[in-house]
């Protein structure tokens, strides 16, 4: 896809302000999924460049964080203006190497900018507080301080919206950043950067430093052994987040670990059914299934399960697939062969378990890395779908009798970020609400993140929140100040 501004195709890391190679040369290929052509290729950095961002991250840090909240919120907004002013050549990379339809692309555009929006004006509110003294001649005070330099490690499926969620607020509360992101998706964070640059962020707040799969311990290891990094934030898989997590504990770094889940998507005999139908669309098949808060189980009371499994079928069926740059595409290809190969999996470790192809099921007659959008009944907890995150355009529905089988079946995991439930019974909203071990709860409703609501996982889907009031303390240290002498020394 052609781009208005060539030049936000950028190729190399950014280091303290310098777009710069890897020291030997070496690069690595970014691909278009729809096709698997070669898009163009990446500096492949490693030990070198992790440790020259680093130092590049420690010494803008006295003169970032020393800029007024006031300071740094204009900056932020001037890096969301333009954001939006090259929302549509921002849209075609991430279309590009990402491969979802333009719509999807563009919304995620919005999104991304909406957090550097939202911490640009939460950098002037980061207030402190004043406690009420325990002894007369003091004061007891509570100010917030950014942590340090932050490590952002960063997974494929929203390119711009994983990396800018951690920036923004990092930025907002004084730190500055050294950031890997996926391989399969470095173009995208390298031309935020690049705006970030031109909004007037100034050298080394922060750093990109873009690596294959090969490489990509070789630069986070140094990261993890450096104890001038004082945070690291971390989005993508549940087993390389707890390999993390172990190694910060060298340096006790602070973490947010945002992991895989097994969202629930249920709906009881009460519900809507054209509004579950509707909000299983956007949580099931959004992005063709890969976002970690998508709907992974299906669980559909027993009074409902046909109707609702016909409703769904006929919807799915709707859905356009195509490559993004057919302008109606809906539904566009995996990210890569490893992704398509597991959605094939899940489907026939299930219907040899007995459970029946309702809608797809096989990889799609446009070949490379496109699924059918695809629709199992008669699913059970048997099959490898239950326990494992699908992480494609796959909806198995489970059926169940009671509530309380419900809830029980949506808390049976060691997961817990998201679920979704459709009812119309305000106790029951309620009840289960309550009752769902999960960060985030979706109730009539598919589509539940926003950049004002904490997003984040409780139980293996890890820890921390990003968005919202909250999100910017993940970043700050919170300082104690005891002010005493203050008693009238004459009394
Ligand atoms: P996914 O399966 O979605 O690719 P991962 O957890 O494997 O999720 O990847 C998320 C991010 O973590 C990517 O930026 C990837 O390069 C990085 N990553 C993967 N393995 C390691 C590792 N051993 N050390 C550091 N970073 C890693």
């Amino acid at each position: 896809m052609k781009l208005e501004r060539l030049n936000l195709v950028e190729n190399n890391a950014l280091i303290n302000g310098a777009w710069t190679q890897e020291a030997s040369g070496r690069v690595f290929p970014v691909l278009n999924p729809a096709d698997g052509t070669l898009l163009t290729e990446v500096a492949d950095c490693g030990a070198v460049e992790a440790k020259a961002a680093v130092d590049a991250a420690n010494k803008a840090f006295p003169l970032w964080s020393g800029k007024l909240h006031k300071e740094r919120a204009q900056l932020l907004r001037r890096w969301f203006d333009l954001l939006m002013v090259h929302r549509e050549d921002l849209a075609r990379l991430i279309s590009s190497e990402q491969g979802k339809c333009m719509a999807e692309s563009r919304g995620e555009v919005d999104y991304g900018a909406a957090y550097v929006e939202w911490f640009a004006e939460e950098a002037k509110r980061d207030y402190g507080d004043v406690i009420p003294e325990p002894l007369k001649d003091r004061k007891v005070i509570v100010i917030r301080q950014p942590v340090g330099v932050v490590a952002c490690i960063t997974p494929w499926n929203f390119p711009i919206a994983m990396i800018a969620r951690k920036i923004a607020p990092a930025l907002a509360a004084g730190c500055t950043v050294v950031c890997k992101p996926a391989e399969d998706t470095p173009l995208s964070s390298l031309a935020i950067a690049k705006l970030a640059e031109e909004a007037g962020i100034p050298p080394g707040v922060i750093n990109i430093v873009p690596a294959s799969r090969q490489r990509a311990a070789e630069v986070v290891d140094v990261w993890l052994a450096d104890g001038r990094v004082r945070k690291l934030t971390f989005t993508g898989s549940t087993p390389v987040g707890k390999h993390l997590a172990r190694e910060s504990a060298n340096t006790l770094k602070r973490l947010s670990m945002e992991l895989g889940g097994n969202a629930p998507f249920i709906v009881f005999d009460d519900a809507d059914l054209d509004a579950a139908v509707e909000g299983a669309l956007v949580a099931k098949f959004r992005n063709s299934g890969q976002t970690c808060v998508c709907a992974n189980r299906l669980l559909v009371q027993d009074g409902v399960y046909d109707a609702f499994a016909a409703k769904l079928a006929l919807a799915v069926a709707k859905l356009k697939v195509a490559p993004a740059t057919d302008p109606d595409a809906e539904q566009g290809p995996l990210i890569n062969e490893k992704a398509i190969a597991k959605v094939e999996d899940h489907v026939q470790d299930a219907v040899s378990k007995g459970a029946k192809v309702l809608l797809g099921g096989k990889r799609h007659a446009l070949g490379g890395n496109f699924f059918e959008p695809t629709v199992l009944i008669d699913v059970t907890t048997e099959m490898k779908l239950c326990s494992e995150e699908t992480f494609g355009p796959l909806a198995p529905l489970f059926r169940f009798k009671t509530e309380a089988e419900a809830v029980a079946l949506a808390n049976d995991t060691p997961f817990g970020l998201a679920a979704y439930f459709y009812s119309k019974d305000l106790g029951r909203v309620w009840r289960v609400a309550e009752e769902l071990q999960v960060g985030m709860v979706g109730i009539n409703e598919g589509r539940i993140s926003t950049e004002v609501a904490p997003f984040g996982g409780i139980k293996e889907s890890g820890y921390g929140r990003e968005g919202s009031k909250y999100g910017m303390e993940d970043y700050q240290y919170i300082k104690y100040l005891c002010m005493g002498g203050l008693g009238d020394p004459t009394n």
